[in-house]
């Protein structure tokens, strides 16, 4: 019994696996007691599913999604996606306080989530694949948020109500909010990845929880749509994560053509156009 709940425990006497330990194959940051708690196993065509007894996954559902996404970014991943789902209980003690509800492991190709598939955090693996490298932060979760589409379904509105337990949330719309209220941040304050994570503490538990997300996953929506995805491959590959702004805007504005303030003020035009 103390191993089913070995972190309540204050130990895990029964596995021998002390609280906090990496192990070979569980990404670093995943707690490996936590891991241990995940008994049941599902090997499918692209993934690993690791969840406890009673527990469910939606494999037809995460393999869609897989299969469009490789085709749609052209990468192919060099093993198994590892899904590590967990209860919401535990997910407090595999992120600490934070409350997400998933977290990409890109470089280990691996996720955990409390979902029982996950389209955003698995785009973090892809976006990844594409150079085998890590873009800063605006275009990561803008990638994620973008493309959080239900193929299975044929759904191709990026939307949180993909997933149990979320509302109807449609991120274009939620945009256009978000501007109307004057809370959109200036593209260039969010520029850099810790700028980026900055703004993402500030917003934690206030009522503009939402804000930069939707704000990331919609600059970079309409960024495909005009200049297309090869040119947002190209910038993911070109710009990597520790990079400083005067680095990025240099960049971008080599493989978009236009400037960051540019492409901002056409998007916010955009916004206002497309309602
Ligand atoms: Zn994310």
């Amino acid at each position: 019994m103390c191993f089913v709940i070995a972190v309540g425990c204050g130990s895990d006497s029964q596995s021998g696996i002390p609280p906090g330990t990496s192990y070979p194959g569980i990404p670093d940051g995943l707690d490996a007691v936590m891991v241990s708690h995940l008994t049941q196993d599902i090997e499918s065509e692209n993934f690993l599913f690791h969840f406890q007894p009673g527990d469910t996954v939606r494999v037809d559902r995460q393999e869609a999604f897989h299969r469009w996404a490789v085709d749609y970014l052209g990468v192919s991943l060099p093993k198994k996606i590892d899904f590590y789902k967990f209860s919401f209980a535990d997910m407090r003690t595999v992120v600490g306080t934070r409350g997400a509800s998933g977290r990409g492991f890109p470089q280990d190709f691996a996720l955990a989530t409390v979902y029982n598939w996950h389209p955003h955090e698995t785009m973090h693996v892809y976006t990844f694949g594409i150079c085998q490298s890590v873009t800063i932060r605006l275009f990561d979760e803008g990638m994620a948020v973008a493309h959080e589409f239900d193929p299975l379904n044929d759904d191709w509105v990026p939307r949180w109500s993909q997933w149990p337990g979320r509302g109807d949330y449609v991120y274009a719309e939620k945009v256009r909010e978000h501007k109307a209220a004057g809370k959109l941040y200036p593209l260039e304050e969010i520029l850099d990845s810790p700028s980026f994570l900055q703004v993402r503490l500030e917003e934690r538990g206030t009522v503009n929880n939402r804000v930069l997300y939707d704000e990331a996953g919609m600059f970079v929506s309409y960024l495909i749509d005009r200049f297309g995805i090869d040119e947002m491959k190209q910038a993911i590959c070109a710009i990597t994560q520790d990079d400083a702004r005067d680095t990025i805007l240099r960049e971008f504005k080599e493989v978009f053509g236009v400037s960051l303030q540019e492409a901002e003020r056409d998007w916010l035009a955009y916004l206002d156009a497309s309602q």
